[in-house]
């Protein structure tokens, strides 16, 4: 296999969603790499006003570092009663980076007065792929939602235990990988930009 792709997250949970989705399209063409295999990669800075910028800063600096293509994502959890928040601060909501529980604990207390009916959110995911000779690409997914009143369901990660799906009865934590794979931000994110890594990777044969 010669066809190497860096992946340039450090989040488990979306590693392994990257894996599932990318391993499915490519038909085990690619091999994905995690940035655990470069130990000189330190973690970047999110320093970016929005998704896509975040997802291109961490990936031009994969590719940068590594002299291979690179691809990233930069997501989150926009809640219409906090004006859009966490946004792309999602992953540190509650102090701490990465804290799922706490950062779950934090939006169900600032919606703790907040009706059903006014509950509404929507997950981002913006993916970038970018090649050592500069071209990059970009593509966007939402997964559209509510926030519930309690954490419900152990799969996924992040804040799938508060997230129900538009048109579904069960959380997102409830939800198979393939299920969520199917609606989620990440899923439409990949899928779409897919092609563009199958192209610029030179194809699949
Ligand atoms: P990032 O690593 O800066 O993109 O942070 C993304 C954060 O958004 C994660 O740490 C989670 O808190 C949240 N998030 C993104 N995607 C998902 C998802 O599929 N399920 C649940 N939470 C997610």
């Amino acid at each position: 296999m010669s066809k190497i792709l860096v992946i340039a997250t450090r989040n488990a949970g979306k590693i392994v969603e990257f894996r599932r989705i990318l391993d499915a399209i490519s038909e085990g063409a690619i091999e994905l790499v995690g940035i655990d295999q470069f130990p000189e990669l330190v973690d970047v800075e999110e320093t970016g006003a929005t998704f896509e910028e975040n997802a291109l800063l961490k990936a031009r600096y994969s590719a940068a570092m590594t002299g291979l293509p690179a691809i990233s994502d930069d997501s989150g959890l926009c809640i219409d009663a906090l004006g859009g928040s966490p946004g792309i601060f999602s992953a540190r909501w509650a102090g701490t980076h990465g804290n799922d529980k706490a950062n779950c604990e934090k939006v169900l207390d600032e919606l703790k007065e907040v009706k059903d009916e006014n509950r509404g959110a929507h997950f981002i995911c913006v993916a970038a792929l970018v090649m050592p000779d500069g071209r990059e690409k970009v593509a966007e997914g939402r997964f559209e939602g509510t926030i519930l009143h309690r954490a419900i369901g152990d799969q996924g990660f992040g804040y799938d235990p508060i997230f129900l799906p538009r048109g579904m009865s069960i959380s997102s934590a409830q939800l198979s990988a393939e299920e969520k794979d199917a609606v989620s931000h990440r899923g439409k994110s990949l899928r779409a930009i897919a092609p563009h890594v199958i192209e610029m990777l030179g194809g699949l044969g």
